[in-house]
C-alpha cells in the first residue's frame, strides 16, 4: 500500500491552493479501499474522501489522511425500448460521462456538461445547471459503509435529494464512500433548451435544440461566463441561491424592482445569490489575491497565491453584507475543510 506523507495538494483542488495532507492515497478499487479503510482503523486518522476536488476550500494543512477516489469504468447494465442503465465508477470524470451519453445518443444529462469532478460527487449536492438536476437520471448509488466496511445500495428515493442537497450531507455525512453510480438515461431526447441562454446561443449556431447542439451550446455558454480552474482557480458557485419565502420577495421587490428569482414547487422564491452579491457591490472585487470574478459575482477566485483562509475570510465579508442589505443569509455550496 502506496501512501504519501505530508503530500501536496495544490493541483488537486481545482482553487489551486496549497495545503498539505499528513497521508495521501489513491484507491481504483473495491478492495484497495477496504484496505485502506481496515489500515486507518489501525492508524486512526481523520478521513477525507476527494474527488476532483472541484467543490472544496482547503483553508489549512489537514492533520490526517486524504483517500482519492480513482475507480473507473462505464458499463452498459440493461436496455430497454426506452431507457438505457449504465453503471459508472465514482472515480470517472463527469464531463467525460456526459460527452459518452451524447455520442451514445442518450438523453438526461446534457445539459450539465463541463460540471468539473468526478461522477461519485454527483449525488452529493445533486449537481444542477441549465434546467437539469442529476437526481433525475440516477437510479442507485452504490456506496462503502465506513463503520462496516461492507458496499451498500441506496435507491433514488432513499437518497433524499434536494436542491443542492441529498442524505449524503446530511445524516450519513462521514460515514459513506460513493464507489459507484447506476443512471438510467433516455433514449428519446428532451432537448430542454428553456434555461438561461440555451436558446441565444442556439440562435448564434443556427442549430436546432437537439441533443449533440444543447450539447454544444452549454460548454459555449459555460466557456464564456466561468473562469477555467486551470487559469484561474475557482470552485464555481461559492454559495447556494437563498430560498426565501414569497411574502417577503414581494417586500424585496418594492426597493429592488429587478431583483432575480424564481418560484420553486412550494411557493417559495429561490434567489439568485450572484445577484445578491453584484448588487451589494462585490462584483471585481480583490483583496490581495483572493478576490470575486469580474464576470460572476457568485464565483469566488483565486488570482494566484490566495490562500483557503483568505478565500474564506472574503466569502464571510460578502455573507455579512448580503444578510445587512437584504436580509437574506446565504450559505457556501462549497466544502469548507
Ligand atoms: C468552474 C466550476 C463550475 C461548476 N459548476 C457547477 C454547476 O454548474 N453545478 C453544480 O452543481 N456544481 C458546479 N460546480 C461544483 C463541482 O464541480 C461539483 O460539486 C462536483 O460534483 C464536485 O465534484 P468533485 O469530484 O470535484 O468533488 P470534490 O470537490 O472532490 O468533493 C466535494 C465533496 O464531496 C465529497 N466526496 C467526493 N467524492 C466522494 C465520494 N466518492 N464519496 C464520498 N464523498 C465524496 C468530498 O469529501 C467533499 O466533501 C462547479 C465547479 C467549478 C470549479
Amino acid at each position: 500500500m502506496e501512501i504519501q506523507k505530508n503530500f501536496d495538494l495544490k493541483n488537486l483542488n481545482s482553487f489551486n491552493i496549497s495545503a498539505k495532507t499528513k497521508y495521501f492515497y489513491r484507491f481504483s478499487s473495491i478492495k484497495e479501499l477496504q484496505n485502506i479503510i481496515e489500515y486507518n482503523k489501525i492508524i486512526k486518522e481523520k478521513t477525507i474522501i476527494l474527488g476532483g476536488g472541484s467543490n472544496i476550500l482547503l483553508t489549512k494543512d489537514f492533520d490526517g489522511l486524504i483517500i482519492k477516489n480513482e475507480i473507473k469504468g462505464i458499463n452498459i447494465k440493461s436496455e430497454s425500448l426506452r431507457h438505457v442503465t449504465i453503471e459508472v465508477g465514482a472515480g470517472e470524470n463527469w464531463h467525460n460521462f456526459v460527452k459518452w451519453s451524447v455520442t451514445n445518443n442518450l438523453s438526461g444529462i446534457e445539459n450539465l456538461a463541463l460540471i468539473p469532478g468526478s461522477v461519485g460527487a454527483t449525488p452529493i449536492q445533486n449537481i444542477g445547471a441549465y434546467g437539469m438536476e442529476v437526481k433525475n437520471t440516477i437510479k442507485k448509488v452504490y456506496y462503502f459503509d465506513i463503520e462496516t466496511l461492507t458496499e451498500k445500495v441506496l435507491t433514488n428515493k432513499e437518497c433524499d435529494f434536494k436542491y443542492r442537497d441529498s442524505i449524503f450531507k446530511n445524516k450519513f455525512k462521514n460515514k459513506f464512500i460513493i464507489t459507484k453510480v447506476v443512471f438510467c438515461l433516455n433514449k428519446e431526447h428532451a432537448n430542454n433548451s428553456n434555461y438561461g441562454a440555451i436558446n441565444e446561443e442556439l440562435n448564434k449556431l443556427k442549430m436546432e435544440p437537439s441533443l449533440k447542439s444543447i450539447f454544444k451550446a452549454v460548454i459555449n455558454i459555460r466557456n464564456q461566463k466561468l473562469p477555467d480552474p486551470k487559469k484561474l482557480g475557482n470552485s464555481g458557485s461559492f454559495f447556494k441561491n437563498p430560498i426565501i419565502e414569497n411574502k417577503k420577495f414581494q417586500k424585496l421587490k418594492q426597493s429592488y424592482p429587478n431583483i432575480v428569482g424564481y418560484p420553486i414547487k412550494n411557493g417559495d422564491i429561490k434567489i439568485a445569490a450572484g445577484w445578491l452579491i453584484e448588487k451589494a457591490g462585490w462584483k471585481g472585487y480583490t483583496e490581495g489575491s483572493a478576490g470575486v470574478h469580474k464576470k460572476q459575482a457568485l464565483v469566488l477566485v483565486n488570482y494566484g497565491e490566495a490562500t483557503g483562509k483568505d478565500i474564506l475570510n472574503l466569502s464571510f465579508k460578502i455573507k455579512d453584507s448580503v444578510k445587512e442589505k437584504f436580509d437574506i443569509e446565504i450559505t457556501p455550496e462549497v466544502n469548507i475543510i
